[in-house]
């Protein structure tokens, strides 16, 4: 076996777990490779939160044409149009740059990129193609797929996947599901102009948020026209001409020009080879791994969406730091999952991080709530009708904060700050002594003096 084919770390995914955990451990000296069938970033880059997030900012724009006559700009309605296709396209050139920005970052830490599907022969190989490789490390970060129901007709529906890249928007849309990727691709259809239906199993969506947060979301996104319904899931999905005939499981039916599923992903661990070398997987078809990313067979580790903890992108990167520190480094290192951040790119955004108040109650603390809801300023001047929410939920006896959630205009960048005071255990106290930025949203979480009463 060649020098070449040689390794001390062989990654199995370049997504972004998989590009930090080479990276990193390059540069702390290890000869890597990564193996990567695909595009190099992973989902996040491709089919994710990237170009998820240039698609809102995209769905926005309607809103601040909108609202722009508030301000005195004329934006006549007829001069107005949308040309999807340039959206896609523009995006498109935007993944290709960062496609190529993974690529040199591989090749100037020293990282050989392997293209194609990797396959584990035993512990220490690993097979793409004809050729087979040497290894003292096996890594896989093969992230998730998206997961449509069984029903008929599925083959008519589409993933986030397809959605990137859609030839033309329909007219009307359903989306199937209650969770992030729904009511975010809810948002984007219905501020491009589709007829937007959301359709979720449960009695209210977004399960896992705090209860205010799903209602506020809820009404606010009923208020730009998205019709949501729940209690309700899709029984079977007909295509007829150009539409869809949907029945549902309430009885009535549904006709529609798209239907895109968003009910949750799957560990993608098919074709690697694992039950041969011995790996094991858990219930849900993630890999088993212990706090330090080690599978039942000894050299053989796993991170990100594929071993099944949070599918975030920084968590996977946290997660890649922390291994390339335990293979390479001084093999200290914990990952800690307390106080993840998170934002739903919905319009208006989530953001939230630490308890909800149902799980501060249910973690026995005695709870003190502030809750806040106004107009932000900026929707003074234009007659919109949108609101904002702000919440602190606050440890009576220490006077901690543990958890704060707000809906409204760049939620994700506010919480972001918030997040580092509650990581380090700031107390209510301390956000009352903190001077707010005036005049902005975010200061009503440093003004909220009095407790809500019902709570
Ligand atoms: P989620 O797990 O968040 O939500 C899945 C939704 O589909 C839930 O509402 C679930 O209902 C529903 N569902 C599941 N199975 C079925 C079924 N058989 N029939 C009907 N409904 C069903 O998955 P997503 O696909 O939205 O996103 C996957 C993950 O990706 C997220 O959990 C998140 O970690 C990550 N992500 C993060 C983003 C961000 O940070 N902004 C953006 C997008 C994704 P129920 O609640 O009843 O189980």
């Amino acid at each position: 076996m060649s020098e070449n084919q040689n390794f001390d770390l062989i990654v199995i995914g370049a997504g972004s777990g998989g590009v930090r955990l080479a990276r990193m451990s390059a540069q702390r000296g290890a000869r890597v490779a990564i193996v990567e069938s695909r595009y190099l970033g992973g989902t996040c880059v491709n089919v994710g939160c990237v170009p998820k997030k240039l698609f809102v900012y995209g769905a926005h724009v309607s809103e601040e044409l909108e609202d722009a006559g508030g301000y005195g700009w004329h934006v006549p309605r007829e001069q107005v149009g949308f040309d999807w296709p340039t959206l896609v396209a523009n995006k498109n050139a935007e993944i290709e740059r960062l496609n190529g920005v993974y690529r040199r970052l591989l090749d100037n830490a020293g990282v050989r990129v392997i293209e194609g599907s990797a396959r584990l022969a035993d512990a220490n190989t690993v097979v793409v193609g004809d050729d087979r490789y040497q290894t003292r490390h096996i890594t896989i970060a093969t992230g998730s797929w998206p997961v449509v129901p069984e029903l008929p007709g599925q083959e008519c529906i589409l993933t986030s996947n397809e959605m990137f890249y859609l030839p033309q928007l329909p007219r009307q849309a359903v989306v199937w599901g209650g969770g992030y990727i729904a009511v975010e691709f809810a948002g984007i259809l219905a501020g491009l102009g589709v007829e937007t239906t959301l359709l979720y199993r449960g009695e209210m969506f977004l399960r896992g948020f705090d209860d205010d947060v799903r209602r506020f979301t809820a009404e606010e996104l009923t208020k730009k026209g998205i019709q949501l319904r729940f209690g309700v899931t899709i029984e079977s999905v007909q295509p007829e001409g150009g539409h869809y005939n949907l029945s549902l499981s309430d009885g009535s039916r549904l006709t529609t020009g798209l239907v895109m599923a968003a009910t949750g992903r799957r560990a993608l661990t098919e074709g690697l080879g694992l039950t041969d070398v011995g790996v094991e997987l858990t219930p849900s078809g993630h890999i088993r791994v212990d706090e330090h990313f080690q599978t039942n067979v000894p050299g053989i580790t796993a991170l990100g969406d594929v071993v099944g903890t949070p599918q975030l992108t920084p968590v996977a990167i946290a997660q890649a730091m922390v291994l390339s520190r335990r293979l390479f480094g001084d093999g200290q290192g914990e990952m800690d999952y307390n106080h993840i951040p998170t934002a739903v790119f919905c319009q208006p955004n989530i953001g939230t991080v630490g308890l909800t108040e149902a799980e501060a109650r249910a973690a026995g603390h005695q709870v003190r709530v502030y809750r806040s809801e106004f107009k932000p300023m900026k929707y003074t001047l234009t007659g919109r009708q949108e609101r904002c929410l702000m919440k602190l939920v606050v440890d009576g006896d220490s006077d901690r904060v543990l958890g704060a959630h707000m809906v409204g205009p760049d939620a994700g960048e506010i919480i972001q700050g918030l997040a580092v005071a509650i990581k380090a255990g700031a107390t209510k106290a301390e956000f009352d002594a903190t001077i707010g930025i005036h005049p902005t949203s975010a200061e009503e979480f440093v003004t909220m003096r009095e407790p809500v009463a019902d709570a």
